[in-house]
Parts: C-alpha cells; structure tokens; sequence
C-alpha cells in the first residue's frame, strides 16, 4: 500500500507541484488550501506524512500543528513544515511543537522529496508505520486499538487505551494532566473535566497492565510520563 501524504498548502502552484512530484514517487495525497479545517482532516484520513506550510489562511500553520499534535489520533504523524526564508524563529517553535522536520522555502523538489522519505522511514523504523509502540513485553497496536502484555490482550477502556498511548507516544517526555485531559478525552472536554478524573483513570489502567503498570510514572504535582526503558 502506497503511504498517503496530506498537503496543507494554500498556494496553488505549490500544492500541485508537491502533489504531481509525490505522486510520481508513488504516493497518495491529499490537498488542503486552509488551515482551520485540516487537523480534522488529517484525524478523517489518517495520513502517514503531513506537509504544512507555516503561512495559512484561517489557521497558521503553527496552530494547526499544535492541534494536530494534541490529538490523539494525529500525534503521531510526522509534520515537515514548509517555511519561507527569514521565519527563522517560527522555524524554532515548529520544530518545538513536534514538527519533525521544516523545508525553507524556495525549496527544490528534490530535496524536499528526500526529506520525505527520511520522516517515512524514521517513522517506519520508530513505530513501525506509525501504527505499533513497544516497551518490554507491553505493546500497543494502534490499528487495531488494543494493547498487549505478553502477546495477551489488555482489557482496556477506550478512553485508557488513548491515555496509554498519550504516554507511550510522548518519548519519555512528562505530560501533565491537563495534557492528558486533552489528548484522552479531547479539547472540549479538557474544560468541562477535572483534571483528578485523570488520576482514577491512570490507577486503573495501571493496575490493569499489571507489572507493565510501573512503567506509567508519577510527576508529583504535575502529571505522569512513560518510562519505556526495561523494567
Ligand atoms: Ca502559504
């Protein structure tokens, strides 16, 4: 299956460049010209790849990425950002929001098509076509919303399941309650919900994974993150 690539661009020559160049190479795209529809865009297709250009009508791409990275059903799809020359700060802020990679406008197309093709394969390598996460006998197959231990199936919640892999996709970084209230139950409900309700929710999802559980570790007045070294 050929990976699917999202281009949010809203200058039409550009877009159709990207969109003929990556074809040739094989892959599926789609096209976005706006910012403030396509991080559900992005949540509805799924793509393995997204290209953002900074400089959108509507949404920034900035903000777009921000959305993107705090859903849970986007975080995990590489973002390179297109930048024009001089955005050098934007630049900084893209990369720390989780873009994984920028091209500064002008670029070559092929320079651009090989960045592509190193995020593809860093994510491949990472979490396996973006789909599966390990540490120690703890899986979590994300296609298929199921986590493992041992092979054996966890009998997790939904709203546990995307808690476990809020934690497990942040490489090792602390994510705060209010975070994980975001990314679990999502934007709108980050308001309405206390945030202890993620503490009774993490207690239970760690007794569920048993002795996998210790991996899920306590910020003290913070929230948690994911030890994924063996324990
Ligand atoms: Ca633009």
């Amino acid at each position: 299956m050929e990976e699917k690539i999202l281009i949010i661009e809203d200058e039409k020559d550009i877009a159709k460049l990207l969109d003929y160049n990556l074809k040739k190479e094989g892959y599926r795209t789609v096209l976005s010209h706006e910012g403030s529809a396509s991080a559900l865009l992005a949540a509805k297709e799924r793509p393995h790849l997204i290209i953002l250009d900074l400089m959108l009508p509507g949404l920034d791409g900035l903000e777009v990425c921000r959305r993107l990275k705090a859903d849970a059903k986007t975080a995990s799809i590489p973002v390179i950002m297109l930048t024009a020359k001089g955005e050098v700060s934007d630049k900084v802020v893209g990369l720390e929001m989780g873009a994984d990679d920028y091209v500064t406008k002008p670029f070559s197309i092929r320079e651009l098509i090989s960045r592509v093709k190193a995020v593809l394969r860093r994510a491949a390598v990472c979490g396996e076509a973006l789909e599966i996460y390990r540490a120690g006998d703890l899986e979590l197959d994300c296609s298929r919303v199921l986590a493992l231990i041992k092979g054996k199936p966890a009998d997790l919640t939904a709203r546990e399941f995307e808690l476990l892999k809020a934690l497990m996709t942040a490489g090792g970084k602390m994510l705060s309650r209010e975070a994980l209230l975001e990314k679990a139950w999502g934007m709108d409900a980050a308001l309405e919900v206390e945030t202890r309700t993620v503490d009774v929710h993490i207690g239970t999802l760690r007794k569920k994974l048993g002795t996998q559980g210790r991996r899920i570790v306590t910020v003290k007045n913070y929230g948690y993150r994911f030890e994924s070294e063996n324990k």
